[in-house]
């Protein structure tokens, strides 16, 4: 089983990635983001509920993300493979990710890591908050708080995979062809 985890910052670029190397490499694609926000549209109790933390930019509490992540796991039992993408964000959510695989009797391949700096971070989400329509992409102060919670919450989480030998750093600026072809060698020679 391939299980390969896109990490980076706010704006990286892991959706972008993520669609591409789903379609290359056949696995199922689970962004804790794009679900939360499927749970928004529906007006569901859980989406009520992130939407309160995401509208702020802080993160949905490690109880629920958990828990949804998991049932989401568990809906794709002939699997080949998965991204997870925006998954984990806290050292509590590599641990869960890590027992879930290991009751499974698999474990997670690769963390690539798409590496942009502040400046260009900012400028991007502003970008997409053009015409996402995400509310979180359209006020700087969110968005600085985001990057805030990943310096302070998220980045820490390298250190797990990289204890683990896992970690690989991607240079994320460029074009999308050209970190696709990147992240394509890293997993090629993972596999
Ligand atoms: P981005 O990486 O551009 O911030 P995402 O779609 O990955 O976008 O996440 C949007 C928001 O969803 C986050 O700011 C956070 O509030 C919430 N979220 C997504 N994934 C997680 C997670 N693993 N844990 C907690 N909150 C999350």
């Amino acid at each position: 089983m391939l299980n390969i985890l896109l990490f980076g910052p706010p704006g990286a670029g892991k959706g972008t990635q993520s669609e591409k190397l789903i379609a290359r490499y056949n696995l199922v694609h689970l962004s804790t983001g794009d679900i939360f926000r499927a749970n928004i549209k529906g007006a569901t109790e859980l989406g009520i509920l992130a939407k309160s933390y995401m509208d702020k930019g802080q993160l949905v509490p490690d109880e629920v993300t958990i828990r949804m992540l998991e049932s989401e796991v568990n809906k794709n039992p002939n699997a080949k493979g998965f991204i997870f993408d925006g998954f984990p964000r806290t050292q509590a959510q590599a641990e869960a990710l890590d027992n879930l695989l290991k009751s499974k009797s698999v474990s997670i391949t690769l963390m690539l890591a798409l590496e942009v700096e502040e400046e260009e971070l900012r400028k991007r989400l502003l970008l997409r908050g053009k015409d996402s329509g995400r509310p979180d992409d359209q006020n700087p102060d969110v968005i600085q708080k985001r990057i805030d919670v990943y310096n302070n919450e998220t980045s820490p989480v390298k250190h797990f995979y990289t204890s683990q030998g896992k970690y690989k750093g991607i240079n994320g600026i460029g074009e999308i062809e050209e970190i696709f072809n990147l992240l394509c060698v890293e997993i090629d020679s993972a596999k």
